[in-house]
């Protein structure tokens, strides 16, 4: 089979950008395979001088049909860890590292698949244009795609997880579980204990806003 060569997702991205901007831009990206069956790219939302800047995966399949990121139960998952933590929505902006959906056929759903850390690798300047546009004060990423999206492929998120980092995209940077893997965890207990854990590095991020 011959090899697809992809453009940089740099030439997808507008001159100026705005957030509003990239969102249209980035239904144009041809950087990496994931466009082929997706049904759009989701790019970030939330205000445009968000003070936390929240890093998922990738869109799920219901935030792929919608256009927007944690729509889906993680996103649920979320935003109630964000009220028990202290977090106003209002001040928090969210995408993901990726923003095409990357699934394969179960019968007739579509089920997750991870994606590759070329697909990651290619998909960045996306990240990293929202990052300058929005300029956080912390970034939390949620899950070891998110964190090694930025912090490369060595970075532990079961090691390093409610630790700040100092980064050249936001003063602070933490990392912590994403809320699809609570919600794919087997049994009631381990829900609740992951989901208290998520909560209690989230008090961190607070506690960081407040200082
Ligand atoms: S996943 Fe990212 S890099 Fe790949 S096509 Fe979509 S927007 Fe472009």
């Amino acid at each position: 089979m011959p090899t697809t060569i992809h453009p940089s997702a740099f030439t997808f991205i507008p001159e100026r950008p705005t957030l509003a901007s990239l969102t249209r831009a980035a239904q144009d990206c041809t950087a990496c395979d994931l466009y082929k069956k997706a049904t759009q790219a989701v790019v970030g939302a939330g205000p445009r001088e968000a003070a936390v800047f929240f890093i998922g995966e990738q869109p799920g399949d219901q935030e792929d049909l919608a256009g927007k990121p944690f729509v889906g139960p993680a996103g649920r998952v979320l935003d109630e860890a964000l009220i028990e933590a202290g977090i106003p929505r209002e001040e928090v902006y969210v995408t993901n590292a990726v923003k095409h959906f990357k699934w394969e056929p179960r019968g007739k759903k579509r089920i997750h698949a991870k994606p590759t850390l070329g697909e990651v690798k290619a998909c960045r300047p996306w990240l990293e244009t929202e990052l300058a546009l929005v300029k956080p004060r912390i970034i939390v990423c949620l899950g070891a795609t998110a964190a090694q999206s930025l912090m490369g492929p060595k970075f532990k998120v079961t090691v390093e997880r409610g630790k700040f980092f100092e980064t050249p995209w936001a003063p602070w940077l933490t990392a912590t579980i994403h809320p699809s893997a609570i919600l794919r965890m087997p049994d009631a207990d381990s829900r609740r204990e992951a989901r208290a854990r998520l909560v209690e590095d989230l008090r961190g991020v607070a506690a960081r806003l407040r200082g």
